[in-house]
Order: C-alpha cells, then sequence, then structure tokens
C-alpha cells in the first residue's frame, strides 16, 4: 500500500513543486533523492523518478541520507551555523543525539533503546481517540492545552541513567494504564465524548507531553531545549515545523551541500537498463560509511 500510494503521489507531486517555484526541470541543476534509511519499496519510486528525471534533463544526482536532511535543515534556516553541532532528531522513526562533524560525519552519542518518541505520540494520540488522520502528534499538543500537566503522574524515563541514550516503550505502557484507569473508550472520538471524558482525556495528554517533551514540531520541547542552551550559553537553532515533518526542502538543500562539495553522480543514462542494480539503503545508519555491494536490483 506504502508503494502504492508513493507511485501515484510522486509525479504530481513534483510537478506541483515546479509549478509553485516557476521551475522546469531545465532549470535544475541536479537532482537530490533520499536512498535510506527507509521501507525499500518507497525509497525505489523515489530513486526511479530521481533517475528519470536526470537521465531525461542530462542532470547530476545526489543520493541524499534523510536523517542527514533532518539535521542538516538547520543550516539553511541558519546559515551561521557551522560545524560542529549537536543535533537532536526526533521524529516517527528515530531518536537521535547526534554530533554532526562535517557533512556525511556523524557520531552517534545517543539512540532510543526501543521506541521512538514519534510512536509514543501517535500511540498516545489514537487511544485518546484523537484525529490521526495527519499524523498523532500535533492533536496530542493541541489538546494538551486544555489540560493539567499535573494531574497524572507519570514517571521520566531514563532518568536514572547517565548515558545518552532514549527509552519510550514504559511511558506508552504507563499512558495505556492511565487511560485503562479512567475507562477511556478510545473507539468513541474526542469529538463525541462527555465533557469530563475530554478533560480526563487532556489531562493525560497534558501529563504525557511534559515526560516526554515532544517532536522537534512541538512548542513544548522547544521551549525546554531554548531553557537548556541558554543555561549553557549555546545557541538553539529549530527549523519551523513545517520543515521538522517530513519535507523535500531539507532534502534539496542537503543536496545542494554535498553538490558544492563534489559529491554526486554522473548523469544516468536517458534509459536505465532493466537489470540496472539501484543505490538503496534501507538499513543505514547515520554516519557510517555505507559497505559496498548492498544495493538492490530493480
Ligand atoms: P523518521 O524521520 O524517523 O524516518 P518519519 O519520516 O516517519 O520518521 P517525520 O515526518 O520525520 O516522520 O515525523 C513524524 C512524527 O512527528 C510523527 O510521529 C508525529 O506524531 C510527530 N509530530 C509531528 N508534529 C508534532 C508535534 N507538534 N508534537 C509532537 N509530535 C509531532
Ligand atoms: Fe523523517
Amino acid at each position: 500500500m506504502a508503494e502504492e500510494a508513493h507511485s501515484l503521489a510522486i509525479d504530481p507531486v513534483v510537478q506541483e513543486a515546479l509549478h509553485k517555484a516557476n521551475l522546469t526541470e531545465r532549470d535544475l541543476s541536479a537532482v537530490a533523492v533520499t536512498i535510506g534509511p527507509g521501507l525499500s519499496l518507497c525509497l525505489r519510486v523515489g530513486v526511479q523518478k530521481a533517475r528519470k528525471i536526470a537521465g531525461q534533463f542530462n542532470l547530476p544526482i545526489v543520493g541524499v541520507h534523510h536523517m542527514e536532511a533532518h539535521a542538516l535543515v538547520a543550516r539553511l534556516i541558519e546559515q551561521d551555523l557551522r560545524f560542529p553541532f549537536l543535533a537532536l532528531l526526533i521524529s516517527g522513526g528515530h531518536n537521535l543525539l547526534v554530533l554532526a562533524h562535517n557533512l556525511g560525519q556523524y557520531t552517534q552519542l545517543g539512540t532510543t533503546i526501543d521506541d521512538a518518541i514519534g510512536e509514543a505520540f501517535d500511540k498516545t494520540a489514537k487511544w485518546l481517540g484523537l484525529d490521526m488522520r495527519r499524523s498523532g502528534g500535533p492533536a496530542v499538543e493541541k489538546l494538551a492545552l486544555e489540560g493539567d500537566a499535573e494531574s497524572v503522574k507519570f514517571s521520566t524515563p531514563m532518568k536514572q541513567h547517565k548515558d545518552c541514550n532514549f527509552s519510550y516503550a514504559g511511558l506508552k505502557t504507563q499512558v495505556r494504564l492511565a487511560i485503562e484507569s479512567k475507562n477511556i473508550d478510545f473507539r468513541i472520538p474526542i469529538s463525541s465524548t462527555s465533557c469530563q471524558d475530554r478533560k480526563s482525556r487532556a489531562n493525560i495528554a497534558a501529563s504525557f507531553q511534559v515526560v516526554s517533551g515532544g517532536v522537534a514540531s512541538n512548542k513544548y520541547v522547544r521551549a525546554r531545549l531554548d531553557r537548556a542552551v541558554k543555561n549553557n550559553s549555546l545557541q538553539l537553532v529549530c527549523p519551523p515545523p513545517s520543515l521538522c515533518t517530513d519535507n523535500g526542502v531539507m532534502v534539496a538543500w542537503t543536496g545542494i551541500e554535498h553538490f558544492c562539495v563534489g559529491r554526486f553522480d554522473p548523469p544516468p543514462p536517458a534509459d536505465d537498463p532493466e537489470d540496472f542494480m539501484y543505490d538503496l539503503r534501507p538499513r543505514w545508519p547515520l554516519g557510517e560509511e555505507f559497505a559496498e555491494g548492498r544495493s538492490e536490483a530493480r
């Protein structure tokens, strides 16, 4: 289903992006495309499209790491942000604290030992009967504004650990138990519940946010990070929410960064041969050199 959704979306999305930018393919100087990490079926849809455009218009290709793109978009909005810097990447599938030394050079200081924080947000949203059409995080953040953050006591994950790792599976269980103890029925959407039930749900949302912070678009986590950097005379760079959740701009920008230092592949042939080996990297830890020979055949 994911592959089909990507295949249906890719042409109109590229057309719309070019149209909105008032450009045609002939105006481009290169094509940047995410090659990993992620579902290979979906990555392949993007890579095929990128190679098609690049082949047709004789453009070089830059293969991009999705999480590096999340990190580097900060350099688009803050031109003075120089290496090295510390990046906190909190998204749907990742929870990383990394030291960014240079383009393509990262040291992972911490990661999640179980779930990523976005997963905890999305599950919490589902159990609270929130509208999940976009994603769970923004819905939890909105409902939390109506609640009392002190009302439900959740314990802070990993508080006793002195390393930089994260863990959210236990918090998820705490949220589920709190929801069960309040007899909240997640099959009843929040729009159809009583006032009192709505208040209980908001209290859980607010208390959950306090412990877990939130994903990078979340205002609460931004405020807390802001305080942490001020206490240490550091500078905080937070891209706007539209550049935090997945977006094409961050991939294009990372492409530009690599392109400018000469890291790109030459234009592909106008028609890829049937047995062409795509350079897809479904599992690709940030900062790790990619071992040759793992590319996937079409
Ligand atoms: P990854 O980058 O790890 O591969 P992804 O690409 O699937 O994950 P992103 O678009 O990077 O996902 O992030 C989506 C996640 O961000 C979802 O879990 C969503 O609930 C969460 N999120 C979005 N906005 C907010 C917010 N305001 N508060 C909290 N969480 C949010
Ligand atoms: Fe992402």
